[in-house]
C-alpha cells in the first residue's frame, strides 16, 4: 500500500490488490472497477489511487486529478457496454457525505448505463 493510502480504508485496499475487484482500468493515478451490488448492467466505480475521502475534501491541487477521472469516464462506459449517446449514454454519480448517500470514504465515482430497466435509479 503506498504511502498516500489509509490502511483502514476499504477502496484503499483494493487499489492495493489487498482485496480483489474485477478491474476496468488502472493507471498510475486511478484505478477503476466493477461496483460489487451493480444497479445497472454497467456500473464501475473510478476512484484515484490517492486516499481523498470525499468531493468536500477536493480543493485546487485535485483539478487535475477530477478531470482526467471526467475524461476518461465516456471512454470507459463505452469499452464497458454503455451505447452510445443521445440514445444510450450513461449517469455519473459522486455521492458525498452521510446526506449524500455516501458510505464508503474515498472518494469515487460511480458510472451507471445499459438497457433499461435498471435494479435502481
Ligand atoms: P457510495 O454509497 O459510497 O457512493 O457507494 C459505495 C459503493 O461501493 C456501493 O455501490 C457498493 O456496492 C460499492 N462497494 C462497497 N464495497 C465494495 C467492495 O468491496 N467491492 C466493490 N467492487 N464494490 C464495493
Ligand atoms: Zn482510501
Amino acid at each position: 500500500m503506498s504511502a498516500h493510502a489509509d490502511p483502514h480504508c476499504i477502496f484503499c485496499k483494493i487499489v492495493a490488490g489487498q482485496i480483489p475487484s474485477r478491474k476496468v482500468y488502472e493507471d498510475d493515478e486511478l484505478f477503476a472497477f466493477h461496483d460489487i451490488h451493480p444497479w445497472a448492467p454497467v456500473h464501475f466505480l473510478m476512484v484515484p489511487k490517492l486516499h481523498v475521502a470525499s468531493m468536500a475534501h477536493v480543493g485546487p491541487e485535485h483539478e487535475a486529478l477530477l478531470g482526467r477521472i471526467m475524461a476518461l469516464a465516456p471512454k470507459l462506459a463505452l469499452e464497458q457496454g454503455c451505447q452510445p449517446y443521445p440514445d444510450g449514454g450513461f449517469r455519473i454519480v459522486v455521492n458525498t457525505g452521510a446526506q449524500g448517500g455516501q458510505e464508503v470514504h474515498h472518494l469515487h465515482v460511480h458510472v451507471m448505463g445499459g438497457p433499461r430497466p435498471w435494479a435502481r435509479g
